[in-house]
């Protein structure tokens, strides 16, 4: 799960995303109202924890531009007020979520369980499968009968989304934001290195399942014949 932390004081975003990435979660920074917007907007963020007050465009005009988009991410705002009529106006300009700074760890960690427990799709869970495979989340291993293999951090990111998306053509930009993020200089050619890692691990298991490449467009996981 990837989340877009909006906030201009540089050193409490880096603290945020620390936090997050420590517990599980992939996350990424940005520093003003515009550029949270943007990257709200590319949709590949399953969660904003997003600022009120920000340099170029305020928290409440970023959430009020995204929902008339229809972007419907789901929204913590975060914000060193505490004044009723600010909750308000948050809530109703589309926020999901409202904290009010200080806060502590745990409570953020909360609130962002609450928002992704509204979409059964986000829930982590410890085991997902698809045919006769699972991968577990708590040994980052991929099985199929009596054989199991280990997988790498970037492997599993990128199973887990070929599971939660099975039979859905992934493009490899989606892989490649979505897995690498938007500050990465990864391109095409890393997403197709870890796609043949994958398939050798799914060859090695026996498995019947495939990541069928689709010409100029990307892959999607499919079941084989027994
Ligand atoms: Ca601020």
């Amino acid at each position: 799960m990837r989340i877009l932390i909006v906030e201009d004081e540089v050193r409490l975003a880096s603290t945020l995303r620390d936090l997050l990435e420590l517990n599980g979660y992939s996350a990424d920074t940005c520093h003003d109202g515009e550029a949270g917007l943007d990257n709200t907007l590319s949709g590949i963020y399953d969660v904003v924890i997003l600022d009120v007050m920000l340099p170029k465009m305020d928290g409440f005009s970023v959430l009020r531009s995204l929902r008339a988009a229809g972007n419907t991410t789901p929204v913590l705002l975060l914000t060193a007020r505490s004044e009723v009529s600010d909750k308000v106006e948050g809530l109703d300009c589309g926020a999901d979520y409202y904290l009010t700074k200080p806060f502590a760890p745990g409570e953020l960690l909360a609130c962002i369980r609450a928002l992704t427990r509204r979409q059964p799709e986000m829930q982590p869970v410890n085991t997902l499968s698809y045919g006769d495979v699972t991968l577990d989340k708590n040994s980052f291993s991929l099985n199929c009968g009596d054989r199991s293999v280990r997988l790498s951090r970037k492997e599993f990111d990128i199973m887990e989304l070929l599971m939660r998306n099975r039979e859905v053509v992934l493009t490899k930009e989606t892989l490649l934001l979505k897995i690498w993020g938007y500050e990465s200089d990864a391109e095409d050619n890393n997403v197709e290195v870890y796609i043949s890692f994958l398939r050798k691990k799914l060859s090695h298991l026996h498995a019947h399942i495939r990541i069928k490449t689709i010409r100029m467009v990307g892959y999607c996981l499919e079941q084989t014949e027994p």
